[in-house]
């Protein structure tokens, strides 16, 4: 006859098997049915990212500011006043931020022409995402302080992202995370020579 201790035991197994058993029956629904999402589950490095815990080594968008245009840097364009990069991290595909090329976190410290500036580009972006990827709207925005969800509070940016009817579902919303139809490196490559056009014209 069992004792009361081991059939707590047994019930104890039982509960800690059933319990990994449907954690790895989820983690396989979200293979089959998200399997462009596996990221998220399957790369730390990913999810320390999109819960700020990656320590900020250097600033990105100074980085930026010292690179060349191209696909790795992501740099799209440096006027010498701005700068248009791909967003490494987009909610949507052709997410670009605009940012000075001055490290300068409060927009009220911004020199007046290089938000002029900044404008200007916002403008042509909008023209630019429009043409080479169709889009049908955007959002556009300054997440401008820590607290208001700025991931690079001392170094200002702002955010563009184009929108198509449609493209949202309920991941970004719980995971940050977005499945993109087409790779960075191809967007670049799409927009880079319009953005280098509007410097030679
Ligand atoms: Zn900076």
């Amino acid at each position: 006859m069992k004792t009361k201790a081991s059939k707590r035991k047994v019930a104890k197994k039982a509960k800690v098997a059933a319990k990994a058993h449907s954690h790895a029956w989820a983690m396989n629904v979200m293979k089959a049915v998200w399997p462009q999402e596996r990221d998220f589950f399957e790369r730390p490095e990913r999810y320390r990212y999109v819960r700020k815990l990656l320590p900020v080594s250097a600033c990105v968008f100074c980085e930026g500011v010292e690179a060349k245009p191209s696909a790795d840097s992501l740099v799209l364009i440096n006027d010498g006043h701005v700068l248009v990069m791909m967003n490494k991290y987009p909610y949507n595909s052709g997410h670009l931020l605009i940012v000075p090329l001055e490290h300068c976190g409060n927009i009220w410290d911004l020199d007046d022409a290089v938000m002029a500036r900044m404008s200007w580009w916002l403008k042509r972006s909008a023209q630019i995402l429009k043409e080479v990827l169709n889009c049908q709207g955007f959002n556009m925005g300054i997440n401008h302080g820590a607290v208001a969800g700025a991931g690079i509070p001392d170094h200002l940016h702002w955010h563009i992202v184009p929108r198509w009817a449609g493209d949202t579902n309920f991941f970004p919303l719980i995971a940050e995370t977005k499945v993109l139809p087409e790779t960075l490196e191809q967007t670049y490559n799409r927009l880079q020579p319009h953005f280098a056009k509007q410097v030679k014209a």
